[in-house]
């Protein structure tokens, strides 16, 4: 008996023949049979949910052994599917974050990176993915306003990844001996308060240190004050720091505040002249907010989608800071977010591809992969050695779309939140909304009076506003419990506020209500409202037998 008959089973053919195809789409019908099984649009999650119980973990673990006789494929099916009851799912009843639903194109884009196999390190080892990677690098340039002939870009780790990669680039532009010598100590990164933690861990791991991360105070809208930003780069620099990179978030994680960048490049500009200093690195952080620059050329004069007024209202806002993203070093596309594709599907995207020389290897230390005579596209100068090609998702995605078909799903997160709103405050009297009209909608009730305008003008207390975080944080223990309904986000840091009798800036709790399902259309909206209701009623009551 020739063993390797049976194992060569487990695998697609050699030939392409139709049993061995049949094969495997008959399996795959059937996972995705069994898994259409598990969806109910009226919860959140697929199927039963599991108990949760103390021990939940230390059972899998002391139960997982590796079979010593492989199981069937009708078996290890029914396993895997196991693994997919009281999962979320991201249909309409999901608004806690931009979690996607990855369309058809992309899964089909997926499903070819899966068959193909390539290792994106290097063409001859991936040439689909480098043909893709090369492809949507140009699209976005174009969008963006980069010179596609200029700009490089590589799919990589999320808009972390991102992150890191462009502090990386920003070091050795600035200190090329760097990375053989190791990183002068007096390096100083700047960035918003409320941007997200890609930047604190990215100082931990380049050695900067994070007390070398100056944080700049919000405002209002939830955007990096400026005149904070010039005065705290100032005093970093005549106290004998180097200011090597700023950070702009356009779409800050929680409450969608964007930053001025051409402001921000103004400043470090005028900074550079006034004291001399080789340019500082810019990295956008649009790993939120990026497909919004879908918009940068919409005409609201035709409006040719015929989207209403108040939707118009706010693109056109997106419109006038996202024109200028070009002016960033670097940016991200997180597809895996607004853009409806599978996880891990970022494109890092760079201004000038001279920047690539200072981080790239020397051929010799490379001695696995494009030092040959074949193949011209190898990518030495990324963190990863093997690279999966998620490039070819995000191709299939934007072909599938369309920059219209993007612009009509990106429009209609905004007319779902701008609904939301308006029947939030009518629903409920103690309730403010605490950010700008975007695809997220931040909130806070009140347990009596609306005092939000006190509180974000340093006109409360610290225990006043820390009573009403209270509040909010037991109303949204509430209604997690009911989250295989509905799920709604929440945050322990929407924005600090000063309070008026302590020194320190306090963290807002809040609500968030982030539709990003395609699913979720104003329709919806009074569901949301009604499930609300219903538990604010009940914390109301609960609050009084207290
Ligand atoms: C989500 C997010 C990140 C991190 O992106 P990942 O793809 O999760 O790594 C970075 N910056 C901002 C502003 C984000 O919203």
């Amino acid at each position: 008996m020739n063993y390797m008959d049976e194992i060569q089973k487990l695998f697609p053919s050699q030939d392409g023949n139709k049993e061995t195809r049949d094969l495997l789409v008959s399996k795959m019908n059937q996972l995705i049979t069994e898994f259409d099984k598990l969806k109910n649009p009226a919860k959140l999650t697929l199927g039963e949910m599991p108990e949760y119980t103390e021990d939940y973990y230390n059972q899998i673990i002391s139960t997982s052994n590796v079979p010593e006789q492989g199981i069937t494929l009708d078996e290890t099916i029914e396993e895997i599917l196991k693994l997919a009851k009281g999962h979320r799912y991201p249909n309409s009843n999901y608004l806690a974050n931009a979690t996607p639903l990855p369309n058809i194109a992309s899964i089909l884009g997926n499903l070819l990176m899966v068959l193909l196999n390539g290792n994106n390190v290097w063409d001859v080892e991936g040439a689909a993915a480098a043909n893709a990677e090369v492809r949507i690098t140009s699209m976005l340039s174009k969008i963006v306003g980069y010179d596609p002939n200029q700009s490089a870009g590589y799919t990589t780790w999320g808009g972390q990844g991102a992150v890191f990669n462009s502090l990386r680039l920003a070091i050795a532009r600035q200190f090329p001996e760097a990375n053989r010598t190791g990183i002068p100590n007096n390096l100083y990164c700047f960035c918003s308060e409320l941007s997200h933690y890609s930047l604190y861990k990215s100082v931990e791991a380049t050695g900067i240190g994070t007390d070398h991360l100056i944080r700049i105070k919000a405002n209002r809208d939830h955007s990096m004050n400026l005149q904070d930003l010039q005065q705290k780069m100032e005093e970093v620099i005549q106290n004998g720091g180097i200011p090597v990179y700023v950070l702009a978030t356009m779409g800050t994680t929680d409450t969608f505040g964007i930053d001025h960048i051409r402001e921000i490049k103004n400043i470090t500009t005028s900074l550079e002249e006034k004291y001399n200093l080789p340019p500082i690195y810019i990295h956008a952080d649009t790993a939120m907010g990026g497909m919004y620059t879908f918009f940068n050329d919409y005409d609201f004069e035709t409006n040719p989608l015929q989207l209403e007024e108040d939707v118009c209202q706010v693109l056109k806002g997106y419109q006038s800071l996202f024109k200028d993203v070009h002016l960033a070093d670097s940016m991200v596309f997180d597809f895996h977010k607004l853009g409806q594709t599978p996880y891990i599907t970022s494109l890092f995207l760079i201004k000038d591809k001279m920047n690539l020389q200072y981080v790239d290897l020397d051929p010799t230390e490379t001695p696995y992969v494009g030092n040959r005579g074949y193949g011209s596209y190898h990518t030495s100068y990324t963190l990863e050695c093997s690279r999966m090609g998620s490039a070819i998702p995000i191709y299939a995605s934007l072909l599938a779309f369309g920059i219209k078909g993007y612009q009509q799903l990106l429009a209609n997160y905004i007319r779902v939140n701008l609904e939301f709103r308006k029947k939030l405050m009518q629903a409920f009297p103690n309730v403010a909304v605490t950010n700008n009209v975007s695809p997220v909608t931040t909130f806070r009730f009140y347990p009596e009076k609306v005092t939000w305008e006190e509180e974000v003008n340093g006109k409360a207390t610290y225990e006043e506003i820390e009573a009403v975080n209270k509040y909010n944080d037991n109303f949204a223990e509430l209604i997690g419990l009911h989250r295989d309904m509905i799920y709604f986000g929440s945050t322990k840091k929407q924005r600090l506020v000063e309070a008026r009798n302590t020194n320190t800036r306090v963290p807002i709790y809040a609500h968030k209500f982030y539709t990003v399902s395609p699913y979720t259309t104003v329709q919806d909206v009074e569901r949301y409202i009604d499930f609300l209701k219903h538990f604010m009623d009940i914390h109301s009551k609960e609050l009084v037998l207290i």
